[in-house]
């Protein structure tokens, strides 16, 4: 048996890192900036009125009421703007360019709105309502940093310094793969003795939501030969091969079956559930294969898929938030393994840390528990009984 923490690193070094490409900056919401990116233009690009208004000398409204001539109309986007001359105004709107010569902007509010003279009734000082060039970033300074998780607020500032393009880690082409002759396809009827395919739902959700690129093939039998036929030509567009079922200790693993030998290494890693696992590479293409029971396939997603993946993908922010939570009853687990449980957390008021408790038992076929809790409650290998008022650890989903 391996450790956790062993396998994830070597499901992590499998998957490496994607290759880099730039991809136009409204395309890359969620993805991994992979290189640094400097502000081409300074924001804003040239000094420009934060206000409807008149732009004057503050001199020349020092003194209020006053009447001056309105020389010209400056609309935003006006690129051959006139000098001011003393004793007279402009009327400009919000984002125009400052008219050189001006150092005040009056806010329409603050005068009779004249199109020909304005009658200005409030005072305005040096530098009233003037957005200056490059308050908000200077010309030729980093804008964002390589490793950054793009958030539309950073396609944003990428967008308003001229970029067209980002250089990003390209998201992972995943394909995933359900193995089992008793799996049927909803909307199908069952018969005695079937179920309906789960697995490839949830990872292809899962995956999905890292930002992956998924194909499902939802159901393959459990015969080796067929298995081979129907993977073996999709892989050429993967990244990432991931099964579900297949790899345990019975007959009909047909997984295990089909991959040993071929660069897929099966053991057992120390946790509950999801004990049995396989890794490595098939045809080149890095492959993990996941026990079938439905939790096993999530806490496995949660116990190293889902650092690994993110990991490929640049980010290295790729643990699940962890705090500390009193247990409100008793458990036992596996002594040898770290047990994940499915447990439901709630923050106490004044407290650093909150309660946790179990959401269902700890069989790795209970689902719907599984949609119940909102944290994994781990008990460490050398741990085989906890009781009311332990600490223990928790990861919030
Ligand atoms: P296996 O790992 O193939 O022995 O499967 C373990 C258990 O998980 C069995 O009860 C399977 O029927 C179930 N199972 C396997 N694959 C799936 C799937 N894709 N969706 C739902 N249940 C599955
Ligand atoms: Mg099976």
């Amino acid at each position: 048996m391996i450790s956790v923490d062993v396998y994830r690193e070597t499901v992590t070094e499998l998957l490496g890192h994607a290759p880099v490409r730039t991809v136009p900056v409204a395309e890359a919401a969620g993805l991994v900036l992979a290189r640094d990116v400097r502000a081409g233009v300074a924001l804003p690009p040239f000094d420009n009125s934060a206000m409807d208004g008149y732009a004057v000398r503050a001199a020349d409204v020092a003194e209020v009421p006053v009447t001056l001539p309105v020389a010209d109309d400056i609309p935003a986007g006006r690129v051959d703007v006139e000098p001011l001359e003393p004793g007279t105004a402009q009327r400009i709107m919000t984002g125009a360019p400052l008219p050189p010569g001006a150092d005040a902007i009056v806010m329409v509010e603050d005068t009779d709105r004249g199109t020909s003279e304005v009658r200005i009734s409030r005072a305005a000082s040096v530098g009233n309502h003037i957005r200056r060039s490059g308050e908000d970033v200077t010309e030729g300074t980093m804008a964002l940093h390589a490793g950054t998780v793009l958030s539309h607020a950073h396609l944003g500032l990428a967008a308003a310094v001229g970029l067209a393009e980002l250089a990003v880690y390209r998201p992972l082409s995943v394909l995933v793969v359900s193995t089992g002759t008793e799996l049927v396809e909803a909307p199908n009827p069952l018969q005695h003795g079937q179920i309906y395919e789960s697995n490839s739902v949830m990872l292809a959700a899962a995956l999905r939501e890292l930002g992956c690129r998924v194909e499902v093939v939802r159901s393959v039998v459990d015969d080796v030969a067929e298995f081979r036929e129907i993977i073996e030509p999709r892989l050429e567009s993967a990244d990432l091969l991931i099964t579900s079922g297949g790899v345990s200790a019975g007959a009909y693993e047909v997984v295990k079956d089909a991959l040993t030998g071929q660069g897929v290494e099966f053991r057992k890693v120390a946790m509950q559930p999801g004990g049995p696992q396989g890794c490595g590479r098939w045809n080149g293409v890095p492959v993990v294969t996941l026990p079938g029971n439905p939790v096993s396939v999530l806490v496995s997603f949660e116990a190293f898929l889902r650092p690994a993946v993110l990991s490929a993908m640049g980010h290295s922010d790729v643990d699940r938030r962890r705090v500390r939570a009193r247990l409100t009853e008793d458990m036992t687990s596996p002594a040898g393994r770290r047990q994940f449980r499915r447990g439901f957390f709630t923050p106490v008021l004044g407290e650093v840390t909150g309660v946790v408790g179990p959401r269902g038992g700890p069989g790795s076929h209970l689902l719907a528990a599984f949609t119940q809790a909102n944290c994994l409650i781990v008990l460490p290998e050398e741990v085989s009984a906890a009781s009311e008022g332990d600490e223990v650890e928790v990861l919030l989903l």
